[in-house]
């Protein structure tokens, strides 16, 4: 266990904290509402440090590939300016913070946030090496985004405590879990206002 120091080079990604991904949305992910709180703590932890906070967010069309009408695996979700694309009501996102919209176009799906939507460059740009990321869900978004991540050259440093999975199979959740850790993801949580690397977590692999 040991805490890891914040400072130039470091950002922190939510993924997708939506309504519509929250219980009692189109797409609601069990327990999504209780990764609000951690993550709310990651982005005092960066956003007090001036470091920045990016947020994804699925902006689809209203006929979307992935919806079922069109043949997709899931009901319509997150419609670009729908109430249930908005993020989370108690998501404390800061005003500057990055917004990030993916699969905006209806033929083309996007479940990582570096897919067609110039992260990558962006996080470059801005002296980005070593990116927290967190949110929803870890079978989907999470999964995909950190994945990318890594490919890119990014560290990536992953909050289990700060997301939750769709689990359309059971343990799909576990196993997104386990191939990231195996990539190379760090897995992180919050103790007393700081980041620790939760080595236990990696050591279970
Ligand atoms: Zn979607």
């Amino acid at each position: 266990m040991s805490a890891i120091v914040l400072g130039k080079g470091d950002a922190l990604l939510i993924v997708d904290l939506q309504r519509d991904f929250l219980p009692g949305g189109s797409l609601g992910v069990p327990q999504g509402d209780l990764v609000i709180a951690p993550i709310n703590e990651l982005i005092r932890l960066y956003h007090e440090r001036g470091l920045p906070v990016y947020a994804s967010r699925d902006w689809h069309p209203a006929d979307h590939v992935s919806f079922a009408a069109q043949g997709g695996p899931w009901p319509p979700h997150c419609v670009a300016g729908s109430e249930g694309a908005r993020f989370g009501s108690d998501l404390q996102l800061p005003p500057d913070a990055i917004v990030v919209s993916k699969a905006e176009t209806a033929a083309q799906d996007a479940y990582s946030a570096f897919n067609g939507t110039g992260l990558a460059r962006r996080l470059r740009e801005q002296g980005v090496s070593r990116l927290a990321v967190c949110g929803l869900a870890t079978d989907y978004c999470v999964l995909n985004t950190v994945l990318d991540g890594i490919g890119e050259g990014f560290e990536v440093l992953l909050a289990p405590d700060a997301t939750r999975a769709v689990n359309v199979s059971p343990g799909d959740g576990d196993r997104a879990m386990t191939r990231m850790l195996m990539r190379g993801a760090v897995p992180v949580r919050l103790s007393g206002g700081h980041l620790i690397a939760d080595a236990a977590l990696g050591a279970q692999l």
